[in-house]
């Protein structure tokens, strides 16, 4: 592992905005770190610049406590929300500004820079305005620029936060590729859980200062943790239910019925329904019967909603089915063993 976080915590005041966080990264690797605002994501970041010191725990380097490296010997590179490219010099200058202050030669700066412009796909941008440049440019050249100095770590925070949302999707693809390519070792902040499933190799989700769950997107989306990842995730099947054992067979009580079910624990839980996992029929072991009260189109995908005793659950079908009348019963069926995870009530 080239990075290491050992059991970071870190308060301000009274408020504890850091409790124990640890994860690795490994060479090359892009590891996101996503949750809500204020879950402590700038403040670990800035810790691992080295800007603030943390009350316990330390960050490592290749197995080296980084404890006593001042932020501008960590190597590190960083790349801000609004890029903050500076306007009075053009893209050759910005992307020069880095490797002058590291000394480079004039010659060595020339093709370093040539070779950022190629590698972020503007080779002709050199002697251009910035202030003249698309949104998409602009991030492009900033990555350049933050590239430039081989950084050993580079952190990007928010780095398309003030981009829309077209622009972004399509930024994050083109962003990964090169940060592949150069096989730059990064930790990616963002609270969009899109931009960081789109990016990441693996993921650390945080809540309120601590880690909820490490993994890689598949492992998050298949297996959330917890009912706060869940919901994070916008999972939001998400039912109260008693688990009870009878002669070695677990049974789950819930709004939709009785139905036999694997599970490691017993008593009051709640079950999350995953929405892509129903069937529209009633061909399914278990079936969920209520009202159709709408949909919303989600491109190939539709997510439907409907009414279950007093719950709004949503289910997600290929866009070609045929719906019913808004407000007709409706039951879809589930394999409980692939659809229903369970956490603790
Ligand atoms: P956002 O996505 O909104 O930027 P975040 O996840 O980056 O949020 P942090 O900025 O790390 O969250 O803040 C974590 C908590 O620590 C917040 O409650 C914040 O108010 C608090 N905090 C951060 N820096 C300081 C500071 N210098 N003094 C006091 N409180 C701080």
């Amino acid at each position: 592992k080239m990075l290491s976080i050992k059991k970071i915590s870190k308060s301000f005041g009274s408020l504890q905005a850091l409790h124990g966080v640890s994860f690795d990264v490994d060479e090359g690797e892009i590891l996101a770190i996503l949750g809500p605002s204020g879950c402590g994501k700038s403040t670990l970041l800035a810790i691992i610049a080295g800007l603030e010191h943390p009350d316990l725990g330390d960050v490592y380097w290749g197995g080296k406590s980084l404890a006593s490296t001042p932020p501008h010997l960590r190597e590190f590179g960083l790349m801000f929300q609004d890029f903050a490219l500076f306007p009075h010099m053009n893209v050759y200058a910005n992307i020069a500004f880095g490797l002058k202050m590291a000394h480079m030669d004039r010659l060595s700066i020339d093709h370093r820079v040539q070779e950022m412009l190629s590698i972020v796909g503007l080779p002709d941008f050199s002697n251009r305005d910035v202030n003249t440049l698309s949104g998409g440019e602009q991030q492009r050249i900033a990555l350049a620029r933050a590239l430039a100095p081989h950084p050993r770590l580079l952190m990007l925070d928010e780095p398309l936060g003030s981009l829309d949302r077209n622009l972004r999707e399509r930024l994050v693809a083109d962003l990964q590729k090169i940060l592949q390519q150069v096989n730059q070792t990064a930790i990616y902040v963002t609270h969009d859980q899109e931009e960081a499933f789109a990016i990441a190799d693996s993921i650390v989700l945080m809540n309120s200062g601590k880690v909820e769950q490490i993994g890689t997107p598949k492992e998050i989306y298949n297996y959330p943790a917890s009912i706060f990842v869940a919901r994070f995730l916008e999972m939001t099947n998400i039912l109260p239910a008693i688990i009870t054992n009878q002669e070695g067979e677990k049974i789950a009580l819930t709004d939709f019925g009785k139905f036999s079910i694997q599970s490691p624990v017993t008593g009051q839980v709640k079950l999350l329904i995953r929405p892509e996992m129903a069937r529209l029929d009633d061909a399914g072991p278990v079936k969920i019967k209520g009202h159709y009260t709408g949909v919303s189109f989600r491109g190939s995908r539709q997510r439907i909603s409907m009414k279950v005793g007093s719950f709004d659950l949503t289910f997600d079908f290929p866009s070609v089915t045929t719906l019913p009348v808004i407000g007709s019963e409706l039951t879809v069926s589930i394999n409980p063993d692939t659809a229903i995870r369970i956490f603790p009530a």
